[in-house]
């Protein structure tokens, strides 16, 4: 064989082998996908973050009010007041359980002061420390974290995969009504049903 037709036939194997693999990763892709809802927010700057190592779940946590918030109020409210690229948490899930994207899934959020390089930041829309998360939001965080398990290959079961905001920081968010129920999220994770 000329060299030149080794290298073609090098580059084609090579080619081969990464269809394949793609071919894999597209079967292997969890197919339970909840639905999530795009936003396409502007953000003032865009980096990427390093890792995927543990989901943080927050509440939005209005002082006194136990309100409903979507992705658009809060990217508003931190970027004009908190002066972030844009809303910091990755996910909002809505009262009725609707699942919003918020910043990029592969973007640093700004949720979890010295964890945002390596962690997901998950929030309902609530003040748990006066109400309680409704069924439709426990249900939907329940899917969404099960899925980003599956596709960042986390271990529910181990310690520190799924946390409440308070876990990392010196805060009480996610407000003591939700913080109770992160063993339910974690085990729906292990088992992919209640
Ligand atoms: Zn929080």
């Amino acid at each position: 064989m000329k060299r030149r037709d080794f290298l073609r036939y090098s580059a084609s194997c090579l080619l081969g082998i990464m269809l394949c693999d793609g071919e894999q990763l597209l079967e292997a892709a969890p197919s339970r996908q909840p639905m999530i809802y795009k936003r396409f927010f502007r953000f003032t700057e865009y980096e990427k973050r390093k890792a995927t190592e543990y989901l943080v779940i927050h509440h939005t946590g209005f002082p006194d009010i136990d309100k409903d918030s979507t992705a658009a109020d809060i990217h508003k409210f931190h970027q004009e007041t908190n002066k972030w690229a844009g809303i910091g948490y990755h996910y909002l899930i809505r009262k009725d359980g609707t699942i919003e994207q918020g910043r990029q899934p592969g973007m640093v959020g700004a949720h979890s002061y010295g964890h945002n390089q390596t962690s997901i930041g998950v929030c309902l829309a609530g003040n748990f420390n006066i109400g309680k998360p409704t069924e439709e939001q426990m249900a939907s965080v329940k899917e969404l974290c099960w899925w980003l398990c599956q596709k960042y290959e986390l271990d529910p079961s181990k310690n520190g995969v799924i946390v409440g905001h308070r876990d990392l920081n010196d805060t009480d968010c996610p407000g003591k009504n939700l913080y109770k129920r992160l063993g339910e999220i974690r085990r729906f994770c292990c088992s992919g049903n209640d």
